[in-house]
């Protein structure tokens, strides 16, 4: 009777929550991270335990066959979603089909062949290994799929690892006592279903929070990054910059300024198109000449920035000659009957400098430079400290081009 009462909760829950993952993926426009597959893993579980609650006994019947058919479709179905939601969008609806043929087709040669005790067994073994596999899937994706969200992902597999267990526990009764093993009145599906209800009121809170959790993370990205070239924008520099500082021992930063020569023709002359293509090379070469842990930034237009840490003011001044050259290197074929096109910048680089409330005072003297580099001929580097930037050599001053 109290397993009754709890299957019955169980089904309301697993329905109720049915309707509200679908009415959230109906507000997630474009990346549904699996909610309409877990809506429909919803369904197709709470189907199955309707069926149950009217099916009553454990032996043959087309309401229990369905039953045990949904009953297995819908971990897979969670299994599906829970892919989508990692990023893994695989095809649902005939995997799904093509489970539930199959496995239809094989409980009913069981039925038929070894008896319905046998039929139970099969359901049970089943369930236990797909939910213990998709624990330890789970456990595993932790350095992979799921590596920004390690505690969840454990106690989630911990959560489902749970019902594989329980269901072992169900086979072995069955192996032991027979059908009597599933009597609704036994204290184990009591237990069981006690069990499934506790992840039923928990599960579902749990995945909206997760989605919750990837939405608000995407949002602060797309915030702190330019869309196009998926460099920081200024404000995302400013944030990492202010972090940067915070820590003790904070090293100091240079600012390099990079802007790219005689852009606007490059748009006059190919389009804007082209030119959103060599604004993303020149982000390209940037990331590749610099280290993992400058910040690079967008500025906006065909400025860009980066603030390399803890670096000499030599060597600040090597980065920038490294960055030009590889700017001067990129070559994009297929516009040109002339040829592949070709770009250059100015670059333009800060004495070092500590703290964030220093950055728009040393950006502002790393602009003059470029500007500078711009009136002596485009295409080099100029530093913008008051002192010498690389060692003692005669004639690096402060605003000297360096040999391009
Ligand atoms: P200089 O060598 O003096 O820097 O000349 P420039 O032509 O590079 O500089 P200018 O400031 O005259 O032109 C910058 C151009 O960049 C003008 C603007 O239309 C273009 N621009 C700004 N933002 C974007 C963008 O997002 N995409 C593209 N394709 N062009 C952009
Ligand atoms: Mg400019
Ligand atoms: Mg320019």
């Amino acid at each position: 009777m109290v397993a009754t009462v709890i299957l019955g909760m169980l089904c309301v829950h697993l329905l109720c929550f049915c309707v509200m993952f679908m009415l959230i993926s109906r507000r997630l426009h474009g990346k549904k991270m699996g909610m309409e597959v877990f809506a429909l893993g919803n369904l197709l579980l709470g189907c199955a335990y309707i069926m149950q609650l009217l099916g009553g006994q454990p032996g043959w019947s087309l309401i229990s066959a369905l039953n045990h058919t949904l009953t297995l479709c819908a971990p897979v179905t969670y299994l599906l979603g829970a892919l989508h939601f990692f990023n893994r969008p695989v095809p649902v609806l005939r995997p799904l089909l093509a489970v539930a043929v199959i496995y239809t087709s094989v409980q009913a040669l069981v039925q038929w062949t070894l008896g319905p005790e046998a039929r139970q067994t099969l359901l049970a073994a089943s369930c236990a290994l797909l939910f213990l596999g998709m624990a330890s899937a789970l456990i595993s994706g932790i350095r992979s799929f799921a590596k920004d969200m390690p505690v969840e992902t454990i106690v989630l597999a911990l959560l489902i690892a749970g019902i594989g267990v329980l269901n072992a526990v169900k086979l072995a009764f069955i192996l032991q006592g027979g059908l009597e093993a599933l009597n609704m009145n036994s204290r184990f599906q009591t237990l069981f279903y006690l069990y499934m209800s506790f992840l039923g009121t928990v599960i579902p809170p749990a995945a909206v929070w997760l989605v919750l959790r990837r939405l608000t993370d995407e949002l602060s990205a797309m915030a702190a990054h330019d869309p196009l070239t998926q460099l920081l924008n200024r404000r995302g520099l400013l944030n990492r910059l202010e972090q940067h500082f915070a820590a003790r021992n904070a090293a100091p930063a240079h600012i390099l300024i990079v802007d790219i020569d005689h852009f606007k023709r490059i748009n006059d002359n190919y389009g804007h198109k082209f030119g959103d293509m060599v604004l993303c090379h020149v982000a390209e070469a940037i990331q590749k000449s610099t280290r993992k842990n400058d910040l690079k930034c967008r500025l906006g237009g065909e400025e860009f920035l980066i603030v390399s840490l803890g670096l000499e003011a030599a060597e600040a001044m090597g980065l920038a000659e490294r960055i030009r050259a590889a700017i001067a290197q990129i070559e994009i074929p297929g516009v040109s009957m002339y040829g592949p096109i070709r770009c250059t910048a100015t670059l333009g680089v800060s004495a070092a400098f500590m703290g964030v409330q220093a950055f728009d005072h040393q950006l502002a003297l790393a602009d003059a430079a470029l500007y500078r580099g711009k009136k002596s001929g485009r295409n080099c580097v100029q530093w913008a400290g008051p002192e010498d930037a690389s060692g003692d050599k005669p004639g690096d001053q402060a605003g000297t081009t360096l040999t391009v």
